[in-house]
């Protein structure tokens, strides 16, 4: 679906699907050159991630594997509540291979640094984050993120993988939604 689908319960269209893929390029470009000669293993996170990653590693101009861990931090609603669970944890054995994890956003941090802080326990060679979207609270934990899409306002956003409350994933673009939708 496209943001006009939507009608009044979009408040404004933050990026479309061709900004967003254009920036998805440039990263897939910067990624390619840093892991030259590496075992890189792409980690998606369930669900937010999955138009991420669809999008990035087809902009790779090479074959890298990917793997998919599921986490719950938020729920339903738009507050992240800092207790994470592993739901599906990867397939793949990491050890001694480059980590990189792909996620839709980083609000708190909190979600990503437990899941970057579990990923290094399993001597991978590396793990560094790749997120679509930054929101200006992260700084707060610091959590380092090696690839960002854009930084954003601090509002709640849907759309191309993220949603409120499992609606809006398939929409194309990102977008803010109207104060009404929460009511
Ligand atoms: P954090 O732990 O606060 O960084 O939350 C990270 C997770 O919360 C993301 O993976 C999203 O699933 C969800 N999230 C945070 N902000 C938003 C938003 O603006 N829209 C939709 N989901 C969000
Ligand atoms: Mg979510």
């Amino acid at each position: 679906m496209d943001a006009q689908a939507m009608g009044d319960d979009v408040a404004s269209v933050l990026y479309t699907e061709d900004q967003i893929h254009a920036r998805l390029e440039e990263l897939a470009e910067q990624i390619w050159s840093d892991y030259q000669g590496k075992d890189l293993l792409l980690v998606g996170i369930l669900k937010g991630a999955v138009l991420v990653m669809a999008d990035l590693m087809r902009a790779l101009p090479g074959s890298v594997p990917m793997d998919w861990m599921a986490v719950s931090s938020y729920g339903s609603g738009t507050k992240s509540s800092g207790v994470v669970r592993i739901i599906k944890d990867l397939d793949a054995d990491i050890t001694g291979r480059h980590v990189l994890i792909v996620e839709d956003i980083i609000d708190s941090g909190l979600t990503l640094s437990w899941i970057r802080a579990n990923l290094e326990s399993r001597s991978p060679a590396s793990v560094e984050i790749c997120a679509l979207l930054r929101k200006p609270e992260v700084a707060k934990v610091e959590v380092p993120v090696r690839y960002i899409g854009f930084d954003i306002p601090n509002e709640f956003v849907v759309g191309y993988g993220l949603d409120y409350a499992e609606r809006y994933r398939n929409l194309r673009e990102i977008v803010t939604l109207a104060p009404h939708v929460y009511a």
